[in-house]
C-alpha cells in the first residue's frame, strides 16, 4: 500500500485515506480499526490504532482480500450504518488491490475471472447504491446533428434519415406522459446542435421542472460555457456528454470533425457549473484493444462523474463503420463491472445498446453493477427516426414498457426507485450518504 501514483492515474493510497477518515469518524466510539497485511495466517499491522487496553475488547477480523484485512476492536457494539461504512472501506481496498493496474484491468476485460469480477461489482453496488433501480424516461426531441461521427446513424451526412425536431408543446406533453407514469427524471436527448434556440429550450425546461417536479437531464452535445450556464440556470439538473474513448487516435477516427480537447473541456465546464455530470464509453469499436478500454475506465474514474453510460458498438449500415463487427456484450458487461468497482458512487445504466445487442444483457448488467434503466418514451412517430444504431427495441406503449421493466427489476431481486435518484457522489460529499 504505497502512497505513489500509478501510471494509470489511480492513487493506491486512496483506500488508505478512506480508512484513516473512517478511523477519525469513529472518534470517541469504543471500536478501533486496524488495517493489516495478511500473509498466510499472519496478520501484520499496517495502519490504524491499537486501544491501550485491547485485551478487554472483542476482536473481529474482516478479510478484504488475499493480502489485506481489517481488525475491529469492539465491533460488536457498533451501529449497523457504521458497519456498513467499514464494509464500504473494505470493499474499496479490495477493489484497489485487485483492479488498480492497467494490466489487471486489461486482464479482467479479457475475461480472466468473470465470476469474481461480477460478484465484486454487485457487492460494491449493493453497499454504495443500495437495491434501487432508477428509471429515467428518455425523450429524443431532435435528430438534427452537425457532427459526422463514423458510427452514428444520425450523423449529418447520413442522407437516409428523416430529420425531425419536436416542438416545445410535443416535448412538454411527452414529459407529462412520463411524469404520469411515475418517472421522476426526464432525459431530453438530441444530436449535437439540435437547431433549438437556447431561450426556447430554457423556457421549456423551466416549465417542465415547475409542473412535474422532476429532475431534467439534458444530452444535447457540446455548447459554449455561457450556454451551459444558461441551461443550468434554467433548472437543468444533469448533463450527459459521452467521450466514447479516451484514446486520442481512436477518437480522431471515430469523431473526425470533433476536438478531443474540447470534449473534455466541456465535461470540466459541466462539473464547474455543478451539473450532475455524466459521460460514457463505446466498447468494441474497431481498433479498441483491452488496454485502451482499461485506460478508458481509468479516465472515467479520474473524471469523478455522477453518471456513466457504457454500451457496445452496434454497426449502422448507413455509416462508414457499417460493415465492421459489433462489440461483444460480455466485454461491455466487464467494462460496466470495472466501472462500478472503480467509481462506486456513480449511477450506471443498463444501457439500451446492451439490450439491443443481446436482450438478456440488460438484466445481467443489473447483476454486475448497474443501477439505472433509461427507457425510450419518445413518441412513436419520431422514435423510428432516432437510430444511432439499428435494432433498438420498440416495445410499444409506454405503460407496457414500464410494467415490463418493473417486472425485470423485481426478477433481478431489486426494487424500483421512487425518488429522483440524485447523484450519490454529491449526497456522500454532503455527508448524507
Ligand atoms: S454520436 Fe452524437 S454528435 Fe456524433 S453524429 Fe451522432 S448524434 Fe451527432
Amino acid at each position: 500500500m504505497s502512497g505513489s501514483k500509478t501510471a494509470n492515474g489511480i492513487f493506491i493510497s486512496e483506500g488508505l485515506i478512506r480508512f484513516r477518515a473512517l478511523c477519525r469518524w469513529l472518534g470517541e466510539n469504543p471500536a478501533t480499526l486496524q488495517l493489516a497485511e495478511v500473509r498466510g495466517k499472519r496478520w501484520s499491522f499496517l495502519d490504524g490504532d491499537l486501544p491501550p487496553d485491547a485485551d478487554r475488547f472483542d476482536l473481529c477480523r474482516i478479510r478484504i482480500s488475499d493480502s489485506f484485512g481489517l481488525l475491529i476492536y469492539g465491533g460488536a457494539r457498533l451501529p449497523a450504518d457504521t458497519i456498513r461504512n467499514i464494509r464500504a472501506v473494505a470493499l474499496r481496498l479490495y477493489a484497489f488491490e485487485r483492479y488498480h493496474s492497467q494490466d489487471q484491468l486489461a486482464a479482467a476485460l479479457a475475461g480472466k475471472d468473470d465470476a469474481a469480477l461480477f460478484t465484486s461489482a454487485d457487492t460494491v453496488r449493493e453497499v454504495f447504491c443500495g437495491r434501487e433501480v432508477h428509471l429515467r424516461a428518455i425523450i429524443e426531441f431532435s435528430n438534427i446533428c452537425r457532427r459526422d461521427c463514423m458510427y452514428c446513424g444520425i450523423r449529418r451526412q447520413h442522407r437516409g434519415v428523416t430529420r425531425y425536431r419536436m416542438n416545445p408543446e410535443e416535448i412538454y406533453r411527452a414529459a407529462r406522459a412520463a411524469a404520469e407514469l411515475g418517472y421522476r427524471t426526464v432525459v431530453l436527448q438530441s444530436g449535437d446542435e439540435c437547431g433549438y434556440p437556447l431561450g426556447e429550450l430554457c423556457t421549456l425546461i423551466r416549465r417542465i421542472k415547475k409542473d412535474f417536479s422532476c429532475a431534467v437531464t439534458l444530452s444535447s452535445g457540446e455548447k459554449t460555457f455561457s450556454e451551459y450556464r444558461q441551461l443550468r440556470e434554467s433548472g437543468t439538473d444533469r448533463y450527459l456528454l459521452k467521450f466514447e474513448t479516451s484514446d486520442r487516435a481512436l477518437y480522431r477516427m471515430l469523431k473526425p470533425d470533433s476536438s478531443y480537447a474540447q470534449r473534455f473541456r466541456c465535461i470540466r465546464w459541466l462539473k464547474q457549473l455543478h451539473y450532475q455530470t455524466g459521460s460514457g464509453l463505446l466498447t468494441g469499436v474497431p481498433g479498441q484493444t483491452d488496454r485502451i478500454l482499461a485506460r478508458d475506465v481509468c479516465c472515467l474514474r479520474s473524471l469523478d462523474l455522477d453518471m456513466v453510460g457504457i454500451g457496445p458498438f452496434i454497426p449502422h449500415p448507413g455509416t462508414p463503420l457499417g460493415k465492421e463487427d459489433p462489440g461483444d456484450s460480455l466485454r461491455a458487461l466487464r467494462a460496466v463491472a470495472l466501472t462500478r468497482i472503480l467509481c462506486p458512487d456513480t449511477h450506471l445504466p443498463a444501457t439500451t445498446a446492451l439490450a439491443t445487442r443481446d436482450a438478456p444483457a440488460r438484466e445481467q448488467a443489473l447483476r454486475c453493477g448497474a443501477n439505472v434503466i433509461m427507457p425510450d418514451l419518445t413518441p412513436a412517430r419520431y422514435r423510428q427516426h432516432y437510430q444511432i444504431y439499428p435494432g433498438k427495441p420498440q416495445k410499444g406503449a409506454p405503460l407496457g414498457v414500464r410494467k415490463s421493466l418493473e417486472a425485470l427489476i423485481r426478477a433481478a431481486g431489486r426494487t424500483v426507485g421512487k425518488d429522483r435518484g440524485e447523484s450519490i457522489r454529491m449526497r456522500r460529499e454532503r455527508g448524507n450518504g
